[in-house]
């Protein structure tokens, strides 16, 4: 080996280096403003949502429930079966168009104050901080030697942490199986093997991204920061830094005149890094780990106030406004472009075909089986007999009395017919006899159309075609 080449392991560790980057624990400053009141408006408004929808009730059951042991979604006063599996397909389509949509008006406003992953790293920041302090004391603490207030500090952290974890891995099994009863059998410790592997996994996973990988999932793990470039363009509204105003960067006195000193607006204070969740520099220009939180917005504008300088050295804008010297109502001109139109079209119509579908729902549906063992047959009194299955199902809440009716044949009718009940939200087996005289007809294969309607209520039917075969 040559004298000078590295150690095996200084090799590995220079390698690791080039391959990963070191990551430094970011310690984010606390910040109010305009925007941080909109994140925890939001944070508030969809924990309310989600730890509140499971224990909501509706018509004596769970308003919102995804019971995948019965294979039924509960939505209100809505059930959906498996056969509507293309509204749940529309559902999927609609939020991606609409997240189109707001990438290409306002960039990743969703990652900044709806993703889960923003939502529960504000939540467990917010306990960090009432626990431990704010950046500077979180600093310092972490620089410590351990002891006695530094262990009891961590543990209270962790067990707080915890708890919210563990609570919102119950709720989020209790979206799937009915949260009372699941309570009761948390209670009882009864609690089943599954339930009790999704309430810890979910639980766990809220820990380990909330609590420790934090940014690490915005910057490395989550899709939509790659292809996030595709979707906005030099008019998308974006956090940005008006470099033309701000540099040169530099620090002076208050009441130093900036350009008499060659210098722009920014004051290098570095407030807008320290609040920053991920770390970055938004002078540096658009980058795409950028959420579009507007913490750095909220700070960067109380530094203007103290400097007596105008507001909105960051602030949103694209990139064609800080170029052009657009005002407002240039800004709002340029949001109405083709890609946005186009977006705006395709979701309304996904939405309009969402909503019509979901309104002319069947809710009863019916589907015929022929009977394989006896396709036909010759009975007393001179008819001939063709014998299907019925499946009948019932998407209402209420119990339906369903009278079956056959068409397509003279004199073709329902053996010994019999109104059936089909109780609510449930599909059953209802097998039936057709019975057509033999003089009626001759040798052939005849198409016929069964037809299932509903007695009193709301007016309800579902029909099906299928053939008679007279040998
Ligand atoms: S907060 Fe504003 S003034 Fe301070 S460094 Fe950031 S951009 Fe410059
Ligand atoms: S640069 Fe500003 S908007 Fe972007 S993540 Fe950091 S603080 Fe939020």
């Amino acid at each position: 080996m040559n004298a000078q080449s590295p150690e095996p392991s200084e090799n590995a560790s220079a390698a690791e280096e080039w391959l990963y980057e070191v990551r430094r624990k970011i310690y984010s400053r606390s910040v109010t403003g305009w925007f941080n009141n909109w994140r925890v408006f939001m944070v508030l408004f969809t924990q309310v949502v989600f730890y509140g929808l499971p224990w909501l009730r509706w018509d004596g059951r769970q308003a919102v429930l995804l019971d995948l042991a019965t294979r039924k979604f509960y939505f209100f006063g809505m059930i959906l079966w498996p056969q509507d599996v293309i509204f749940l397909a529309l559902l999927l389509i609609i939020s991606a168009y609409g997240l189109f949509l707001f990438t290409a008006i306002a960039g990743r406003l969703f990652c900044g104050y709806a993703c889960p992953q923003t939502v529960y790293t504000e939540i467990f920041m917010w306990i960090e901080r009432r626990v431990e302090g704010d950046r500077l004391a979180r600093i310092r603490l972490d620089g410590s030697d351990w002891n006695a207030r530094k262990i009891a500090i961590k543990t209270t952290k962790h067990a707080l942490w915890i708890a919210l974890s563990l609570w919102t891995g119950f709720t989020f099994v209790g979206y799937f199986t009915p949260i009372v009863s699941l309570a009761g059998e948390v209670l009882s410790l009864t609690l089943g093997p599954w339930q009790t592997f999704w309430v810890l996994f979910y639980g766990f996973a809220t820990y380990g991204n909330a609590g420790f990988m934090r940014e690490q999932v915005c910057k490395y793990m989550c899709p939509y920061a790659r292809f996030q470039s595709v979707m906005i363009d030099k008019d998308t509204l974006i956090v940005t830094y008006d470099g033309q105003r701000g540099e040169p960067r530099g620090r002076r006195s208050k009441n130093a005149d900036p350009r008499a000193e060659g210098k722009g607006d920014c004051v290098d204070c570095s407030i807008c890094v320290q609040v920053c969740p991920t770390g970055i520099d938004i002078r540096d220009g658009l980058q795409y780990m950028c959420i579009g939180c507007g913490a750095c917005v909220d700070a960067c504008d109380q530094v203007m106030d103290k400097m007596s300088y105008p507001r909105g050295l960051i602030r949103y804008s694209s990139e064609n406004a800080i170029r052009n010297h657009w005002g407002k109502r240039e800004q709002w001109a340029h949001l109405l472009r083709p890609r946005i139109l186009i977006y705006l079209g395709l979701l309304v119509v996904m939405v309009g075909l969402f909503v019509g579908g979901l309104a002319m729902r069947d809710a009863l549906k019916m589907n015929v089986m022929r009977d394989r063992n006896v396709l036909s047959r010759e009975i007393p009194g001179g008819l001939m007999e063709n014998v299907y299955q019925l499946q009948l199902m019932n998407t209402t809440e209420a119990p339906r009395r369903v009278r079956i009716e056959a068409t397509g044949l003279p004199g073709l009718a329902v053996h010994d017919a019999q109104a059936v009940v089909v109780p609510p939200s449930t599909n059953i087996l209802q097998p039936i006899e057709l019975t057509v005289p033999v003089d009626n007809v001759r040798k052939g294969i005849y198409k016929i159309e069964i037809k299932a309607v509903a007695e009193g209520g709301r007016p309800l039917s579902a029909s099906s075609r299928t053939t008679f075969i007279v040998p």
